[in-house]
């Protein structure tokens, strides 16, 4: 689709990088969105990047990009290695004095 040719019907008039919008939220672009701190209750991590529309003008086939995936890749290598982190007693709230 982003050589810009249609893989459905052949044409050849694609429409590029059309935002999505929520019809609820008209001003604001859809997003995908991942946690890079998931044990963070209050301030979580939260790292977004918009979606948008390759669409062909001759079917209405779509197909969907996120603009920065590396970012969002970023942020699930640190969920994974804070995660992965072995438990040290001293951080622990909830320990004996
Ligand atoms: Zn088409």
């Amino acid at each position: 689709m982003k050589s810009g040719v249609c893989p459905k019907c052949q044409a050849s008039r694609i429409l590029a990088n059309i935002s999505l919008k929520d019809p609820f939220h008209g001003a604001v672009d859809s997003q995908v969105a991942v946690n890079s701190t998931p044990g963070t209750v209050f301030f979580p991590g939260m790292v977004t990047s918009k979606i948008r529309a390759w669409v062909c003008e001759g079917c209405g086939y779509a197909e969907f990009y996120v603009a920065e995936p590396a970012k969002l890749g970023k942020a699930i290598d640190r969920a994974m290695a804070s995660s992965k982190r072995p438990h040290d007693p001293r951080q622990d709230p909830h320990r004996l004095k």
